[in-house]
């Protein structure tokens, strides 16, 4: 039996055992940061997968793939995303014995990968809008402490890089890429706060970075993701440029969308508990585990009972496990609750006699479901539980938030702060000191609760071109 630490007093070692618990990921590698997918954790993934996928190609974008080694010579064409990047990228200098000419880099991202092809793709306003994106790992040299999924070296990076004709539509494209995300995050049952990142915590190289924010521990915020308008910023340097209509020709306006496996992180650490992780049905690494409880005679035709409710929730798309070994049940029901199965059947000889299962959810809420019915009850009670993990996560996040007046409130403070800002730099700089932690940004859409504007700015008290900002601890 394992005891998880508390989750609310030690976040991190109950999010880094339940991790270790249920079998996600593997941290024994001999390289800090690159962990290993087990099985189970790989069933997870592959699930996220197919969520981004299935949204993205919703609006539009197809799957491509680019090399994973990126000439240096292309790397620091843009400048400011160099600066970003230059600390963080791994080097490979040698082929075999052999120096090379130019070194390469390790993609950290893939802008520098894809774009110069993206000039030779690029000719025509014809061949626009172009949306791509692609599901790779990608390399940073992390030097803080990694966490699986959270922060870690080798990335499985979600990226889409479009080119649009014009400024206009770089912004319609990222108003796509909101909703996709938003779609996304109903599958995975995560709230978040779309948030406008201050000029200063900008993606290296974009106009502008709107990131996705989930407190998650009641003091610190993890960013699950982000989507950036890159004007012509870099479609100049790598000469992106289309000839339009009229013969004239034009530099494209650019947009990435950027998610990975903190999504993962992000189910653990939200809808986790006590007893462990806990999935939302669509990502569930198994949606379903069917105890068999045998006692004494009887043995046989449970058995057999069980393997055929299994083959028919495999006939309906579920992903089910039959867990027929020799473990006492309650065992077995202790080890499924820690690796976060939404819902387990139970069929022993007294629910073999009327028609039944018993049918108790990870949130342990129990009901029968009527054997004949079982496909349809099952998903029934898989939305519920759907349902319930949204309303326990938005009621989470609402009570994350609280309005800060003056300073002084945001040092200690274990929410995610509303407050006045002016937009100067130096005034988010003192939120930043006060609360020590981040100015987050601007709220890109509503909060998920409502809340005067501010008046005035909380560090300098001036009252014109005052703006909504949020401020906190992230992760
Ligand atoms: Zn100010």
């Amino acid at each position: 039996m394992v005891e998880l630490p508390d989750k609310r007093t030690a976040f991190i070692d109950w999010y880094l055992a339940v991790v270790e618990a249920a079998n996600l990921s593997d941290k024994r590698y001999g390289i800090k940061g690159m962990n290993v997918w087990t099985p189970y954790g790989f069933r997870a993934r592959r699930n996220l997968d197919r969520v981004l996928v299935r949204e993205i190609e919703a609006t539009g974008s197809q799957g491509v793939e680019f090399p994973a080694l990126i000439p240096a010579t292309e790397f620091a064409k843009e400048k400011e995303h160099i600066k970003g990047f230059d600390a963080q990228v791994f080097w490979v200098t040698k082929g075999g014995a052999t120096e090379l000419d130019v070194p390469l880099v390790l993609r950290p991202t893939s802008e520098t990968a894809m774009y110069p092809i993206f000039a030779l793709w690029v000719r025509s306003h014809r061949d626009l809008p172009l949306n791509v994106y692609q599901i790779v790992n990608t390399f940073r040299y992390e030097t803080k402490t990694t966490r699986p999924f959270v922060r870690v070296r080798e990335i499985h990076f979600f990226e889409e890089h479009t080119c649009q004709l014009d400024e206009a539509r770089a912004t319609e494209r990222v108003r796509s890429n909101l909703g996709a995300f938003r779609r996304m995050a109903a599958s995975l049952a995560l709230p978040y706060l779309a948030v406008r990142r201050p000029k200063w915590d900008t993606f290296p190289g974009a106009d502008y970075t709107i990131a996705f924010d989930l407190p998650l521990d009641g003091v610190r915020t993890l960013q699950l993701g982000s989507v950036h308008h890159y004007r012509d910023n870099f479609s100049i340097p790598y000469g992106i440029r289309y000839e339009a209509p009229d013969g004239s020709t034009h530099a494209v306006h650019q947009t990435t969308f950027g998610l990975s496996e903190r999504l993962l992180g992000a189910i653990v650490g939200a809808h986790g508990d006590q007893r462990g992780a806990v999935f939302p049905s669509e990502i569930a690494p198994y949606e379903v585990v069917i105890v068999p409880v045998v006692a004494g005679a009887g043995g046989t035709a449970v058995a057999r009972a069980a393997e055929d409710v299994a083959e028919e929730l495999r006939r309906a798309g579920r992903r089910v496990v039959l867990d027929d070994g020799d473990e006492r049940p309650g065992a077995k029901y202790f080890r499924w609750e820690l690796a976060g199965v939404p819902l387990r059947l139970e069929i022993g000889p007294r629910e073999l006699e009327h028609g039944q299962l018993t049918s108790v959810d990870r949130l342990g809420r129990k009901a029968s479901v009527a054997r004949a019915s079982a496909p349809a009850d099952v998903a029934r009670r898989l939305e519920e539980l759907d349902a319930e993990l949204v309303r326990r996560a938005l009621d989470g996040l609402r009570s994350a938030i609280a309005p800060a007046a003056r300073l002084e409130e945001l040092t200690g403070s274990k929410q995610v702060r509303v407050l006045g800002w002016c937009g100067d730099e130096a005034c988010g700089h003192e939120v930043e000191r006060a609360i020590d932690g981040a100015l987050l940004g601007t709220p890109e859409e509503p909060l998920p609760v409502p809340f005067a504007a501010p008046t005035s700015c909380i560090a300098c008290g001036r009252t014109d071109g005052v703006r909504t900002a949020l401020a906190a601890q992230p992760m």
